[in-house]
């Protein structure tokens, strides 16, 4: 079927239908074959060398080195007790300590769980007022970064080992020798750090000559790098547009988990009105596919849409270039404008970090003339998280020029990897060969590491102290919770050695800052502060639309957008890696991602449009041209993706991130360019062959209609094509129909009515403690924060590419996507999916073994060692949420990573299925608790993993036995609904009902929402 005939279809149907990809939408031969085989393929790879290799390569970092003849036994160890144990440790009680993540887009506030004094677990400072316990995929996965077995160990000159002091006293001497620090250059990451700020301002005032570089390559050419900060808040805005600006997706954008919690606080329907969104974007995202109203333009066209919709809500001195519009984009501008002008005061317009700097200006020019200072406001100083303002591509342009010039002694490179991450036009691999000497500090011997003369291993922030702002400008202190691993070290290091006191460790230097802010007695402030995780009054203050930004909106000149038949090529962080940082988190790496569901890869992304237009197939080798550079990809269809537009993910194609992330995708810093980082006009052509791409749309899911018949419902599976009706796994209304008939999630689905009475097998007295959980489907936004939580909190294995190819990935929880309407302009509804402890459970009834049993306050539990791998329990599982170690794929052998594990929780071998457990350890631990103190444990004492990481708070979890709970609250929500409840499995999981908030201008003829009579 060709995609023209899909959206045909999809057209011709009356009503509504979900998808969860092309390939299903097209009914492929290979969307038969995967979804019609729960378990495919099983011991070929072992005979396959490529495939065996492949996986082999992968173990070192998250999987198994050793045992692979199919040990399933762990190794014995010695046990030894402590002589004497240390003061504070008491065996099995972990202590927390507050910390941050230092990141380019704001610190993320972190209260980390210690065992043993080993960092085991890292959450959000729930105290904090920024994000307020809540995390994010990148911050989870620094965790398995701190005990990459991968990171470098030595220092070394010329790849022979040598100590620290040797460099530190050499590299004093020279700067000494230069008198003014002629010759001497920094690179650095972008300085987040004010103490790292005040010591390179210190070490400027001694060496005046020397210079300092920052380069990001997420960052540099964007507002942040600038220090223009203005920041957003969400919590009064009735109407929010977003400018291509993905602030819902995950920490590449500043201050996302604020932005989400406000969104999300306003999608509960709990005392306050709903929110309505807009987004106007290049690439499909979450935020976009959350909107009720989206717009796919290309890159190029949003600066002009931007300028055309500042004309329409009143912004004098704006002149839109001319340009071509659809009916269908002057109606959404039209009808846009109109809802703004309102909601004048009470909207509020976000610019996407990636584009044009115009677009910044004109968002703060519509949120001035809109009346919106509440929503959108400056801060005070004009600081953001980037401690020292520069324009880093140009510095970095001029630091390129000293180099050919051969004006640069000593390079000393500070956590960068420019040699991977530099613009492709400025061919710095040549450039950098003319530095007299070349330092390198970094967590890895990476692409820079491999040729600097010197490589110094880089302490991780869990390793070293430092300090950092958060997004609303809150100082935290990043204090260490376990020693270097490898004898790391970090910037303060370097620049306090060309300083008065070389020898004063980051702690002292930290301090030093931070005496004239704390007030009182600073030691007494100094240990709160370590407490809390931050210091007091350090927060930005607001200030209304500063004149700088204003000032310039009449000579803005806004470029015209690119021709409509050119091929524009995005450039965007990954979702997963960022630039390429985190390529060797096995769990980054595998976790799906947003929106394409791809694992292990970056790829060409374009619309179905695109695709057809160019004679291509999914997963067929494109060849990508921008400039002078051209690179190969695999190419694959997002829902929603403009036409004529290819989006690629920068960080991967890497040649030394270590053994997980060498070699995944293909590396797209080379066809970018300093002339256009973000977006640029490019050429895509197929070439021979095909890629292999893994992608987990279509997994677990059986299709069991199609295979017994075609009934659609009726049968066992959770698919998309079942998603409506009486089955109903999405539901959700508008609002005016939610008031119309606050029961529209339950109305008609006579089914979920089951009254206990219907079932084969006695009921379970719960006189205590019955765990359920409920998942708001309006607030979750997709971010994937709860999935790599829940790896961290599970001791969850990463199994490699291949093994994700057969549908063999171990995460307990997914991330469910159902698109639905037009291929172009779909709506999306994420659906959190892992076990659903059903009281009913199909799974427990199948065991052969009792390996599935169900416990007496009601958890659907795993007992591993009566498991003989039968798997007739995955087979029975209607929600597919099992999961089956075929090979040995954790790692028993990996001395840092045995400090990685949660020693609550066992590391499952090969041949045992596992699934979600709602976090049973955690349960326990506040039972010990509550048994302690001779009471019941409380409501809200026992927080999931997944319900702690996640920055909506979309997850509930506790007692539904308690009526107080809000849990049981939810559950008794007119919105609450069951998935699949037709099985008459009940699950402790239940749903809670979306309800979107269309503008009537913009809604298409009404469609039938109430669900078919059961
Ligand atoms: S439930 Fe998961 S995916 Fe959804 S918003 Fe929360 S953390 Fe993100």
């Amino acid at each position: 079927m060709t995609l023209e005939k899909v959206r045909r279809e999809l057209k011709a149907i009356k009503g509504k239908r979900y998808w969860r990809s092309v390939d299903e939408l097209a009914d492929t031969p290979e969307f038969q074959a995967a979804v019609e085989r729960e378990f495919p393929g099983s011991a070929q790879e072992w005979v396959d060398p490529v495939s065996r290799r492949g996986f082999m390569k992968l173990m070192g970092a998250s999987l198994a080195l050793a045992g692979l003849a199919g040990c399933t036994k762990q190794p014995d160890e010695p046990v030894y007790p402590y002589v004497k144990a240390p003061e504070d440790l008491i065996l099995g009680k972990p202590m927390y300590f507050a910390t941050a993540h230092p990141f380019v887009t704001g610190a993320v506030p972190l209260l980390v769980k210690s065992d043993q004094f080993r960092p085991i677990k890292i959450d959000g400072n729930p105290e904090h007022a920024y994000n307020q316990g809540s995390s994010d995929p990148f911050s989870q996965g620094t965790l398995l970064d701190l005990y990459d077995p991968d990171r470098s160990q030595h220092v070394t000159y010329r790849g022979e080992n040598r100590e620290w002091a040797e460099f530190a006293i050499g590299f004093r001497n020279k700067v000494i020798s230069t008198k003014d620090g002629t010759g001497i250059y920094f690179l650095s990451e972008t300085i987040t750090s004010p103490t790292l700020a005040r010591q390179w301002r210190a070490v400027q005032a001694a060496w005046p000559k020397a210079k300092l570089v920052q380069y990001d390559a997420a960052v540099a050419g964007t507002a942040l790098e600038k220090g223009l900060n203005v920041q957003y808040s969400l919590a009064d805005a009735d109407v929010i547009v977003a400018l291509d600006a993905d602030f819902l997706s995950g920490a590449a954008y500043p201050g996302f988990h604020k932005l989400v919690r406000e969104y999300a606080d306003r999608r509960k329907l709990a005392g306050k009105d709903l929110n309505r969104l807009y987004a106007i974007e290049s690439t499909p995202t979450t935020t976009g596919l959350k909107a009720e109203h989206r717009l796919g333009l290309r890159a190029s066209e949003i600066p002009a849409f931007a300028a055309e919709l500042a004309k329409a809500v009143g912004v004098g001195g704006v002149e839109p270039p001319a340009y071509a519009w659809t009916d269908e984009q002057k109606k959404f501008l039209a009808a846009l404008a109109k809802d703004l002008k309102a909601h004048a005061g009470k909207s509020v317009v976000i610019p996407g970090l990636y584009q044009d700097p115009t677009i910044a200006a004109l968002a703060m020019a519509m949120n001035s003339a809109l009346g919106n200072q509440q929503a959108a406001f400056s801060i005070g100083n004009q600081e953001n998280s980037a401690s020292i303002a520069s324009d880093q591509l140009s510095d970095f342009k001029a630091m390129v020029a000293d180099l050919n010039a051969g004006k640069v002694d000593w390079l000393v490179i500070l956590n960068a990897n420019p040699i991977y991450t530099a613009p492709a036009d400025l061919n710095f691999a040549d450039a950098f060969n003319k530095a007299k000497l070349v330092a390198h500090l970094g967590s890895h011997v990476d692409e820079t590491g491999q040729i600097a003369h010197w490589h110094i291993p880089a302490a991780h922030y869990l390793e070293s102290w430092s300090d950092a702002r958060a997004y609303d400008g809150t100082v935290s202190i990043v204090q260490p919770l376990i020693d270097p691993l490898y004898g790391g070290k970090t910037a303060h290091h370097f620049f306090q050695a060309l300083l008065d006191e070389p020898g004063l460790s980051p702690y002292d230097a930290v301090r030093e800052t931070w005496k004239p802010v704390i007030k009182g007695d600073f030691e007494t402030g100094w240990r709160k502060a370590l407490h809390q995780g931050w210091i007091e009054g350090t927060a930005y203050a607001a200030i209304p639309p500063t004149a700088f930004i204003m000032g310039g909106l009449s000579k803005l000149k806004v470029s015209a957008p690119a021709p409509k038949d050119a091929i524009e090529i995005i450039f965007r962080p990954d979702p997963n890696v960022y630039d390429g940082r985190w390529s060797n988190v096995g769990w980054l790496q595998e976790l799906p991602k947003p929106v394409t569901n791809l694992s292990w890869d970056n790829a060409a992304i374009v619309s179905g449009a695109t695709l057809t237009r160019l004679g291509l197939e999914e997963d067929d080798i494109v060849e990508l041209c921008v400039g002078n550079g051209k690179v190969k990809a695999p190419v694959i269809v997002a829902p929603g993706h403009p036409d004529n537009s290819v989006t690629v993910h920068l960080g991967y194609g890497r040649q030394f991130a270590g053994r997980v992330g060498s070699g995944a995708g293909f590396n797209a810093y080379q066809i970018r360019n300093s002339w256009a980082p973000f977006y640029a006009t490019g050429s895509i052509r197929k070439v021979e062959g095909k890629w292999g791409t893994a992608i987990t749309k279509s997994h677990f899911q059986d299709h069991r209609s199609k295979m017994f018949g075609g009934q659609g419902n009726g049968n066992n599976s959770l698919e998309a094509d079942e998603a409506l009706g009486e089955r109903g796994i999405i539901r959700y209304a508008t609002l005016d129909e939610f008031k119309a008939n606050p029961n529209f999630a339950s109305e008609g689905f006579s089914r979920e009515k089951t009254d206990l009475g219907t079932s084969m097998f006695p009921n379970w007295d719960y006189k205590d403690n019955a765990w359920g959980m409920s998942i708001d489907m309006n607030s979750c936004t997709g971010c994937n924060a709860c999935i790599v939580s829940c790896y961290a909190e599970n001791n969850i294995a990463v199994v490699g590419k291949q093994q994700v190819r057969i549908g063999r990935n171990m995460q307990w929880l997914r991330i469910d996507t159902y698109f639905e309407g037009d291929l172009a302009a779909p709506r999306a509804h994420f659906q959190p999916m892992a076990c659903q402890h059903c009281e009913n459970a199909p799974c427990e009834q199948v065991c052969p073994v009792g390996a599935t049993v169900h416990t007496p306050e009601g958890l659907n539990m795993m007992v591993y060692n009566r498991c003989v791998g039968t798997r007739y329990c995955s087979n029975n599982c209607p929600y597919k949420v099992r999961r089956f170690n075929f090979l040995l794929y954790s790692d028993y052998e990996t001395e840092s990573l045995k400090l990685l594990r949660n020693p609550d929780v066992s590391v499952r071998s090969r041949g045992v299925m596992e699934k979600c457990t709602y976090c049973v350890q955690r349960i326990s631990a506040a039972k010990i608790e509550a048994d302690k103190e001779n009471r019941a444990v409380r409501d809200g004492e026992v927080v999931t993993a997944c319900q702690q990481a996640c920055p909506a708070s979309a997850i509930t979890f506790g007692n539904i036995n308690d009526k107080g709970s809000r849990v049981a609250k939810l559950r008794a929500n007119e919105r609450s609904y069951q998935v699949l409840a037709d099985q008459n499995t009940r699950p402790r999981t239940t749903y809670v009902a979306a309800v979107v908030n269309p503008n009537q201008e913009l809604e298409e003829a009404p469609v039938e929402h109430a669900p078919a009579k059961g």
